[in-house]
């Protein structure tokens, strides 16, 4: 069987007096111990939550680079994260690709560092609305899933996060049968072009305005194995979600 597991996504929100905070109903809130949580912060608050945050719920960062370190103006290194006692990074978000122009070739190449440097990755695809009106979601998602499956040796350091981009920040979550769909080809096509061991065990999480109304109906999904949580994650809710099979 695979831990459910939960990941908020911070993006660039909070300061230190309401992270604090958030932190603080984190380590106050029930959290079921077979659900895997994960926080991710904005790089300059990766140590601030890692220092605040209980040791049973790990942080992730949100991006890194793809070297270990060099002239490379504004960008963090996994052997700097992992340095802050992050053990996690979310690599290939949308707003990466979309908004900041990452390229399917560079997440690969950030992944495969990150892994070869001990830190486990949150890898994310998904299509965009046009995409899926044109009826090319699963080609897309299979593309994106086959770069990041290129520069993977150990699969038991990956979670793969599917966010239909439509989905991230709108309001819009994918309907259940939605998400099962295209998790379920994922798996099918992880057996395919990886292993029939590495299609079971691995961990294909959801993505996209998740909240506490909507996380029950998809965790009961067989193929979504937890959840990668954007604005739901900044709040109280949150705990909801994390106990979403409970
Ligand atoms: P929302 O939950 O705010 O839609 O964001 C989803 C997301 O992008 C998580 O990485």
């Amino acid at each position: 069987p695979r831990k459910f597991f939960v990941g908020g996504n911070w993006k660039m929100n909070g300061d230190k007096k309401s992270l604090g905070e958030l932190i603080n109903t984190m380590n106050s809130g029930k959290i079921n111990a077979d659900t895997e949580v994960v926080c991710g912060a904005p790089s300059i608050y990766l140590d601030f939550a890692r220092q605040k945050l209980d040791t049973k719920i790990a942080v992730s960062a949100q991006n890194c680079y793809k070297v270990a370190k060099g002239a490379f103006t504004g960008e963090i290194s996994p052997a700097m994260i992992k340095d802050c006692g992050v053990t996690w990074v979310i690599l290939g978000h949308s707003e990466r690709r979309h908004v900041f122009g990452e390229s399917d070739e560079l997440i690969g190449q950030k992944v495969a560092h990150a892994l070869s440097e001990g830190i486990a990755v949150i890898a994310c695809i998904g299509e965009k609305l046009d995409q899926r009106e044109a009826g090319i979601t699963e080609k897309v998602v299979f593309e994106q899933t086959k770069v990041i499956a290129d520069n993977v040796k150990d699969w038991s350091k990956v979670v793969l996060a599917y966010e239909p981009v439509w989905a991230i920040g709108t309001g819009k979550t994918a309907t259940p049968e939605q998400a099962q769909e295209v998790h379920k080809k994922l798996r099918e096509w992880l057996k395919t072009n990886v292993s029939e061991d590495v299609a079971q065990s691995v961990r294909i999480i959801y993505g996209g305005s998740v909240t506490g109304g909507t996380c029950k109906e998809l965790s009961a999904q067989p193929d979504i194995d937890g959840f990668l949580v954007g604005g739901a994650s900044l709040k109280a809710e949150f705990i909801e979600i994390i106990n979403a099979k409970h």
